[in-house]
C-alpha cells in the first residue's frame, strides 16, 4: 500500500478528532478540523455521519492510531503481532512500541512540530542516537539511549521555532530534554498514562483477534 500523499486534514476531519498532523497550523486557529467545523470529507460524507458500531468503530480507531504514527497497515500488523507475543496488556504494549519509534521521539522532544517532518528529519540523517547517525525512522529508543540533532541541523531556524512550540506542550515524563544542548535522553519505557491520545486501544486488539 502506497503512503497516503492527499490533504492530511482530511484525515482529521475522517476519524472525528484532531490528529495533529501539520504541526503549528495545528495549534492554531486556522486548523481545517475547526474551521469546518469536523464536516467528514467527501460528496458523501454526511451520510458517513452516523456513529459507527461494531467493527466500523474497531476499524476507525485503528486507522486513527495508523493516521496519527505514519504507521502502514502491514508495519502496524507487525507492531500488534510483537505486542502480543510480549507479556503485559497487548494494547498498552502496542502503543508503548508506537511512542518509542524514534520518529515520534523526535517529535516529542520538540525537535520537529510533527511526527512527519520528525520522520524527514530522520531519513535526512539529522539524528543521533547515542552519538551516532539513525536514519531509520522506525527505530526502537530504548531506555538510557541519548538523541541529538546533528550540529548542521542545529542552525535551522525551524527547529529553534519547534522547540519553542514544544516548551509550551511539555515533554512527557519518560524524556528528558536540555533544548540549549539540542539534546534529549529517553529515561523509562513508555507507559499508557504516558500516551496523551483519546484512543481505546481494546478496540484494535478486538480487530486483530478476530
Ligand atoms: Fe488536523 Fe492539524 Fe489539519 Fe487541524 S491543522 S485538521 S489538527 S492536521
Amino acid at each position: 500500500m502506497a503512503r497516503y500523499q492527499d490533504a492530511v486534514c482530511r484525515l482529521c476531519r475522517r476519524e472525528g478528532m484532531k490528529l495533529y498532523l501539520k504541526g503549528e497550523r495545528c495549534f492554531k486557529e486556522k486548523c481545517s478540523f475547526e474551521t469546518r467545523k469536523g464536516k467528514i470529507p467527501g460528496q458523501h460524507g454526511a451520510a458517513k455521519a452516523k456513529k459507527p458500531t461494531g467493527y466500523a468503530l474497531q476499524l476507525r480507531e485503528k486507522q486513527k492510531v495508523k493516521r496519527i504514527y505514519g504507521v502502514l497497515e502491514k508495519q502496524f500488523r507487525l507492531y500488534f503481532e510483537r505486542a502480543e507475543s510480549k507479556k503485559g496488556v497487548t494494547g498498552h504494549n502496542l502503543l508503548s512500541f508506537l511512542e518509542s519509534r524514534l520518529d515520534n521521539v523526535v517529535f516529542r522532544l520538540g525537535f520537529a512540530p510533527s511526527r512527519a517532518a520528525a520522520r524527514q528529519m530522520v531519513m535526512h540523517g539529522h539524528i543521533l542516537v547515542n552519538g551516532k547517525r539513525c536514519d531509520i525512522p522506525s527505530y526502537q529508543t530504548k531506555s538510557g539511549q541519548s538523541i541529538e540533532i546533528s550540529v548542521k541541523a542545529q542552525a535551522n531556524d525551524f527547529v529553534k521555532s519547534s522547540l519553542e512550540t514544544a516548551a509550551g506542550r511539555g515533554i512527557p515524563q519518560w524524556l528528558t530534554l536540555d533544548a540549549g544542548a539540542f539534546k534529549g535522553s529517553v529515561i523509562a519505557v513508555p507507559k499508557r498514562e504516558d500516551v496523551p491520545l483519546d484512543i481505546n486501544e481494546q478496540l484494535i486488539v478486538e480487530l486483530y483477534s478476530k
